[in-house]
């Protein structure tokens, strides 16, 4: 079966970017046959862990990358934005259940948006670890079904 190429969306706080470049060294060959989307800094990380794994075994192997703005100067809603737009096919977001964030709510709307397009969301290691080994990343035939709301945008508002 043909494998899909996905766009996979990686956002960390900084309590848990260290969290994420292990989880990103561990699964980097996974990660290379998707398009990668991240916020500002977290993608800086990604990127240089990335690179640390392909130098070391294949030097060939290319990763894409695209870096949106740091989460807290709206890289959190220029994503929230691809996801409305269908452009994102998996999110994986470590957020911080110890420190308040400056853009809580962005954060809010980042979630909001993932629950409400059906968009296969992982909040830590463990769930990042099923998603990524889950047989459906790989074949075509899976399609999160996206919940019809047309008679919410027909309501009668008068
Ligand atoms: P950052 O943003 O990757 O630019 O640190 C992440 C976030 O705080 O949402």
């Amino acid at each position: 079966m043909e494998k899909k190429r996905l766009t996979v969306a990686l956002v960390a706080h900084d309590a848990m970017k260290r969290d994420l470049a292990e989880w990103v060294a561990w699964n980097w060959e996974k990660l290379l046959s998707h398009r990668l989307v991240c916020t500002g800094t977290t993608g800086r990380i990604v990127a240089e862990t990335l690179m640390s794994r392909r130098s070391k075994d294949t030097a060939n192997s290319r990763f894409d990358i695209t870096m949106l703005k740091s989460g807290p100067l709206g890289g959190d809603q220029q994503l929230g934005a691809m996801i409305a737009a269908g452009d994102i096919d998996m999110l994986i977001f470590f957020w911080d259940p110890m420190s308040a964030q400056p853009h809580d709510v962005d954060v809010k709307a980042l979630l909001r948006l993932a629950t409400l397009y059906n968009v296969p969301t992982a909040i830590n290691r463990s769930s990042a670890d099923f998603l990524i080994s889950s047989p459906l990343m790989a074949h075509e035939e899976y399609t999160p079904v996206i919940k019809d709301y047309t008679s919410y945008i027909e309501r009668n508002v008068k």
